[in-house]
């Protein structure tokens, strides 16, 4: 048993690519990360995959920390976080869950349903959690956009299905970064790593 005390943001926006976080600078990270005690974050801008070149960029300056790069596809079916992907090759907003999956799965990605209890216009076709599809990680179950009082019961469900629970902020303006984290026994060194905690469970939420 880890003591998990690696601290990581699963969902966080910035302008750079996402035009809904306009405010947050993703220059800023690194004094917000120290500051919060966070020792990683992962960008999951809407349908966007930061080119690998900007988060190597973006970690230089950063000692024991690191930030990830991500993406949310908005499905069809809901907002799903996608953690490993090299490409957008083949995923695009819109799809159906089911084609999202086989992607994410031949890319060997962790696939996160973010705010389950929580759809967007964007998401034509909401999913409940009963009804959640095969090929999903983990939930998130806490932050953000998961209503307080919603918590324990996605926390349930996810427990219930076997589901990883995870949380991440989904920041659009600095001061939510950290607000919601996930923890890990170790600091994972790039994005496969990451995934590969998450898709075999060895992560925590601050409830257990
Ligand atoms: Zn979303
Ligand atoms: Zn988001």
């Amino acid at each position: 048993m880890g003591s998990w005390r690696y601290h990581i943001d699963l969902h966080v926006h910035t302008r750079r690519y996402s035009a809904c976080a306009e405010t947050l600078d993703p220059g800023q990270l690194p004094l917000i990360m120290a500051r919060r005690g966070l020792h990683g974050v992962v960008l999951t801008e809407h349908d966007q995959l930061w080119p690998a070149a900007e988060i190597a960029a973006l970690n230089r300056s950063l000692a024991g920390r690191r930030i990830y790069r991500g993406v949310e596809v908005s499905s069809r079916h809901g907002h799903f976080l996608v953690i490993g992907l090299d490409h957008m090759d083949g995923i695009r907003k819109g799809m159906a869950i089911e084609e999202l999956a086989d992607r994410v799965r031949a890319a060997g990605a962790a696939m996160v349903w973010a705010h389950p209890l929580n759809n967007y216009g964007s998401t034509s076709h909401c999913l409940t959690l009963e009804t959640m599809p095969p090929g999903i990680h983990a939930v998130e179950t806490a932050g953000g956009r998961t209503r307080e009082e919603a918590a324990p019961q996605a926390l349930a469900f996810a427990r219930r299905m076997g589901y990883t629970p995870v949380a991440g902020s989904d920041a659009h303006v600095i001061d939510q970064v950290g607000s919601a984290y996930t923890r890990f026994a170790r600091l994972p060194k790039d994005e496969k790593a990451l995934a590969a905690a998450i898709m075999a469970g060895r992560c925590r939420t601050i409830d257990g």
